[in-house]
């Protein structure tokens, strides 16, 4: 199963359940553009090379395309397709006014120098011109993007507020760096608060040590948590002391190259084990922070623990999901759990838009609220309709998308049109 088919089978089996109006989910089901572009490149010894590359525009209901763009190897149209339908429902889980769009180039660009990935991401830049705009489409950072990154972008456009996750000399936001990782370790504070569980003593393991991974780690650690587990993609590193100063290991990672060379250079005993032993751990929290449909059945039934944090898009299955729910296993969803980062790219093009500049103390405390109102509605929904989270979301999403409907998807209602389309009744 690839990661549209798994985003279909998603919505498909939430619609189903909570009895969703099926043609709604046949609408969402659908995207309105696809763009797919080949993108030449000349490298620095002279050579060419091509490289595919999309954006995907799913839906604009609610507001603007909105969602980020990646630079990965497996990027694919399948994988662009389902993060841009799960953009839609996202933010419209977190309620802002964005519809759902994502992009990516099928590049490694730990591959590229810096001035290759700068003309790659012009050219790319110009191929998407005339169907982005801060009123049409707004990229974002993802995998392997930068504020850098688009800030390059919002010159060679010529606008600001065209992307955001810019840096902050460029327009970008405070709190935008923090915004998705701090996001996820609300809602997760919000649900343990629904629980009633302390979050301080519990343990947590996450994957993936960047943007993400790192700032829930920190916040976790903040918050009484101990997190006794990280990865990157090439290994685990393992503490039953559990690790504490997380922006050093940042550091160490930038400079070492890979967190077991940063643990080995900051002298901290753990232990050091394969990428994937980060599903081994027993730990009371299991946040996967990296890339999609990292948890299926293969690896679902072994993992030992009571709250699944979603940090990344889609990294469970459906059958894994289903394994989840029948051992009673929490999981915070990715539409809900990682949508800190698009409400705070909102506070950028809000501010951008109406020329403010906000403190980080004020962006934190509005996403702080925006998550927590958010994890309250998720909450009720699930409770009153006896749904898990997941479901609960995507009920929230596609009711606020019912009300936000264009004219044209409305059936007529008299008597005698038949055609709601051409309706002038
Ligand atoms: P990032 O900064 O590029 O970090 C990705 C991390 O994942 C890196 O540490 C990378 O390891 C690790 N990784 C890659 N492949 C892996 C593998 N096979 N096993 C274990 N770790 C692996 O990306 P990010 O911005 O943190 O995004 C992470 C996830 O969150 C993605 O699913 C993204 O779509 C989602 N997300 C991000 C945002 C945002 O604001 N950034 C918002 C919403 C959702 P190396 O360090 O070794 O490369």
């Amino acid at each position: 199963m690839n990661p549209w088919q798994n985003a279909q089978q998603i919505l498909k089996q939430v619609g189903e359940k909570a009895n969703i109006d099926p043609k709604l989910i046949d609408i969402l089901l659908t995207h309105d553009r696809k763009i797919e572009v080949e993108l030449p490149l000349t490298l620095d010894n002279g050579e060419t090379k091509t490289f595919k590359a999309y954006r995907m525009q799913h839906n604009n209901w609610r507001g603007p395309y909105k969602g980020g763009l990646r630079y990965h190897s497996q990027v694919s149209e399948d994988e662009v397709k389902a993060l841009s339908m799960w953009m839609t429902i996202k933010n419209a889980v977190i309620d802002v006014p964005f519809g759902g769009g994502k992009g990516g180039i099928s590049v490694d660009p730990k591959t590229l120098s810096k001035p290759e990935l700068e003309r790659l991401t012009r050219t790319f830049t110009r191929e998407l011109a005339e169907f982005i705009g801060p009123d049409k489409d707004v990229p974002a950072p993802d995998v392997n993007t930068t504020g850098e990154i688009m800030g390059w972008i919002a010159d060679e456009y010529g606008d600001n507020a065209v992307v955001t996750g810019k840096t902050l000399e460029n327009g970008g936001s405070q709190g935008r760096t923090e915004a998705t990782g701090y996001g996820g370790v609300y809602a997760l504070l919000g649900v343990l608060e629904s629980m009633k569980l302390e979050p301080v003593g519990m343990t947590a393991a996450i994957q993936g040590f960047g943007n993400v991974g790192t700032y829930a780690a920190e916040l976790m650690i903040k918050s009484g948590i101990k997190v006794i587990a990280l990865s990157d993609s090439r290994n685990t590193i393992y503490s039953a002391n559990g690790f504490a100063d997380i922006m050093a290991l940042v550091e160490a990672k930038a400079r070492t190259g890979s967190l077991a060379n940063a643990v080995k250079d900051l002298g901290i005993e753990c232990e050091i084990k394969p990428a994937d032993d980060i599903f081994k751990v027993k730990a009371d929290i299991l946040a996967p922070a990296a890339l999609e449909m990292v948890i299926a059945s293969n690896n679902a039934g072994s993992i030992d623990a009571k709250i699944i944090l979603e940090l990344a898009n889609g990294p469970l299955t459906p059958e894994a999901d289903r394994i989840f729910a029948d051992r009673n296993v929490v999981v915070i969803p990715d539409v809900l759990a990682n949508s800190g980062g698009v409400a705070v790219s909102y506070y950028e093009w809000y501010q951008n838009r109406h020329n403010e500049k906000w403190t980080k103390e004020q962006a934190l405390s509005k996403l702080e609220g925006q998550m927590k109102s958010s994890v309250a509605d998720v909450l009720a929904i699930s409770v009153e309709s006896k749904l898990t989270l997941r479901e609960a979301a995507y009920v929230l999403a596609v009711q606020r998308l019912a009300e936000a409907k264009p004219i044209k998807y409305i059936d007529c209602e008299c008597k005698d049109c038949k055609n709601s389309q051409n309706c002038s009744c």
